[in-house]
């Protein structure tokens, strides 16, 4: 690794110029004109700040020749997203999965490391060396995120993670002392929700609800275009919405909570009961085909789960639902229960917010991370005003 890391070009960057790279990361190329409408500035206002830009190659126009909407001829503009590099963690409780990506979040490298033992030090060895590697072998990174599941809170301390049994880790400052990087701490469905906003099934969605399932629920939210982040996003509310009043009771004591009636687990212990022996999730999922006790388990639990869809369209009105997670089989394997589920509980003139299934691996995850690190706040000697980020959810620790 290069002794002396060159990282403050794109977090040094005034806001103006990160609205002009974020807004083209987004959405792709296109022309000035349309982009000087997007961002609300005037056409000399943005060939003020996208003249350097196409200097230094961080900026560059589509090459060929191109027609706009009203004939013209048009040159779009897009993002060398080569210029930078940055790395995206995801940490699990056992696990470590971090990639090398570009500015569009194309994975260059990728490299994952058991985590054997859960205090913040050795967690921290090893995102270290894993920084060290992908950077060796891929280039310097300008920044570093990590996500994991819990309670982060702004300055990049981690409150509450269950998974790895911490609490109050001041986990960003350490990291960053340990790496020399610039590092962003995200709760991982956050990070999860900025890759699928950016670059995955969300993408050019204005308002888009996430929803996981697996060892749990979880639901991530994109409100005009802005990732809604709280600092108790990561506890898991939502998991506790009632959703089958005959279901059995979670740790807290609710029947039937979508913690309970949707996780794996619970799928799993309800299957046996009704069946007389232990079926593992994924051929349970399948055995639903032929089997009607296990169609009946399966249809249960699916059917819960388009009640979820339901109350969260409701409450948040979104355009789109992505569904992802471990336990996503589920939907895939009762799509007509889900289907009853969200009519269930939907007002009949209301029409059935669009779905999508999406099956992600960690590295997803990770690059989920990586973009909560392009989000950092530029430094302020640098900055001429604070920026406006357009996922708008990262924690800074600079
Ligand atoms: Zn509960």
């Amino acid at each position: 690794m290069d002794a002396t890391p060159v990282h403050p070009s794109w977090l040094g960057d005034p806001s103006s110029t990160r609205d002009v790279m974020y807004r083209l990361l987004i959405d792709g190329p296109m022309s000035r004109s349309a982009l000087a409408e997007r961002l609300g500035l005037s056409a000399a206002s943005l060939s003020r700040v996208t003249k350097p830009l196409l200097a230094s190659g961080e900026l560059r126009e589509v090459p060929g020749r191109h027609v706009g909407p009203t004939g013209r001829p048009t040159q779009p503009l897009e993002v060398d997203a080569s210029q930078h590099r940055f790395i995206g963690v995801k940490v699990t409780g056992n696990h470590a999965y971090a990639a090398l990506v570009n500015l569009r979040a194309d994975v260059l490298e990728s490299e994952d490391a058991p985590i054997r033992a859960k205090d913040p030090d050795s967690v921290i060895a090893v995102l270290t060396s894993l920084a060290e590697n992908l950077q060796r072998r891929g280039g310097a990174a300008s920044g570093l995120g990590v996500c994991l599941g819990g309670q982060v809170r702004e300055d990049g301390s981690v409150g509450y993670a269950p998974f790895l049994e911490w609490e109050n880790v001041p986990f960003g400052e350490r990291l960053r002392d340990a790496t020399s990087l610039p590092v962003a701490v995200a709760n991982d469905l956050n990070a999860l929700t900025l890759i699928e906003h950016w670059h995955g099934a969300g993408r050019g969605v204005e308002n888009l609800v996430i929803l996981t399932i697996g060892a749990g629920v979880g639901y991530g939210l994109v409100i005009n275009n802005q990732l809604i982040n709280d600092v108790n996003a990561g506890l898991g509310q939502v998991g506790h919405t009632p959703l089958d009043p005959t279901g059995p009771a979670c740790s807290l004591g609710h029947r039937g909570c979508a913690n309970v009636v949707l996780s794996i687990r619970n799928i799993e212990a309800q299957a046996a009961v009704s069946l007389g022996r232990s079926v593992p999730y994924e051929r349970l999922m399948k055995l639903a085909a032929k089997d009607p006790v296990a169609r009946q388990v399966v249809d249960q639990a699916a059917f819960s789960l388009g009640r979820l869809m339901t109350i969260a369209s409701a409450f948040t009105m979104p355009q789109k639902i992505v569904l992802t997670g471990e336990g996503v089989g589920l939907a895939v394997a009762a799509p007509d229960a889900v289907r009853a589920g969200r009519a269930h509980d939907r007002e009949k003139h209301t029409p059935a917010v669009p779905l999508e299934i999406v099956e992600v691996s960690h590295t997803h995850w990770a690059r989920g991370a990586a973009i909560a690190a392009m989000q950092l706040p530029a430094p302020p000697q640098a900055a001429d005003r604070i920026p406006a980020t357009i996922g708008g959810s990262t924690t800074p620790v600079h």
